[in-house]
């Protein structure tokens, strides 16, 4: 199973516009950063993870060719504002793109794309999607698959676990029975969005304590701010926790 990083940016992105700070105008590609996605390969099957305003750029930049079903952590702007460009994988597909998610996200999908959801006969000219709302693991053509439940400020996103891998993105806090599903992971995507605390992310310290409690094998930390420079900050996490950067490919074991 291999899971390819696509973005690990927070919802302005790295470079931020109009910004002049050491990260925003740094030459370490590690310091470019589109908005958070991740794309993982499994069983011949592809999952796109959110569809972030750069997913067209993402995708060609990182050969995405093929998406078979697409899971939402949540409906905020930067994870689903690239929705339009599903449009090129429902050409692909032949046919209407499997989207899931929780219930909340459903809602605001339907309002602001609703053009995705109308069916229309004219293929190419928008996409067309599915949604089915999921709280609990199901099978995803014939991979399973297990939503999980996250805090992120006052509303509920969704953590995605498949085989060994966790992509928890926007979160602040992970109820018990969620961390109860996180158990024996190989590879923990895990938002550490800044080194400073925020209302709605778990700081890099945070992460790290989340990190030191589950244990998985490795730990990368996305969603990452300009407050961010990814050599300094790398320097000082322990032996098994890393920051992510765009176009990172992790092999990561079944499960
Ligand atoms: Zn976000
Ligand atoms: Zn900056
Ligand atoms: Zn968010």
């Amino acid at each position: 199973m291999r899971v390819t990083l696509l973005g690990t940016g927070t919802s302005y992105g790295v470079p931020v516009i109009a910004c002049d700070c050491a990260v925003c105008t740094s030459d370490d590609p590690r310091n470019m950063r589109t908005r958070s996605s991740a794309f993982v390969e499994v069983d011949g099957r592809s999952f796109l993870i959110d569809t972030t305003p750069e997913l067209r750029l993402q995708a060609l930049r990182h050969r995405v060719r093929r998406v078979d079903a697409v899971l939402y952590t949540h409906e905020h702007a930067d994870h689903v504002n690239g929705l339009d460009d599903l449009k090129a994988f429902n050409a692909v597909l032949g046919g209407p793109l499997p989207c899931f998610g929780n219930r909340r996200t459903e809602t605001s999908l339907r309002q602001r794309f609703d053009f995705a959801f109308a069916g229309t006969p004219f293929i190419g000219a928008i996409p067309h999607i599915t949604f089915d709302v999921v709280d609990a693991p199901f099978e995803l053509l014939g991979v399973p698959v297990i939503p999980i439940e996250l805090q992120h400020g006052r509303i509920t996103a969704t953590g995605w676990r498949i085989g060994g891998a966790a992509y928890l993105t926007d979160t602040n806090g992970i109820p018990p029975r969620s961390m109860a599903l996180l158990q024996g992971l190989d590879l923990l995507v895990l938002d550490g969005l800044r080194p400073r605390p925020h209302p709605t992310h778990f700081s890099i310290p945070e992460a790290v304590d989340v990190a030191r409690a589950l244990r998985p094998r490795q730990t990368l930390l996305t969603h990452l701010t300009h407050d961010v420079d990814y050599r300094a900050i790398s320097a000082d996490l322990p032996p098994s926790v890393g920051l992510a950067y765009d176009g990172q490919i992790i092999e990561v074991a079944d499960s």
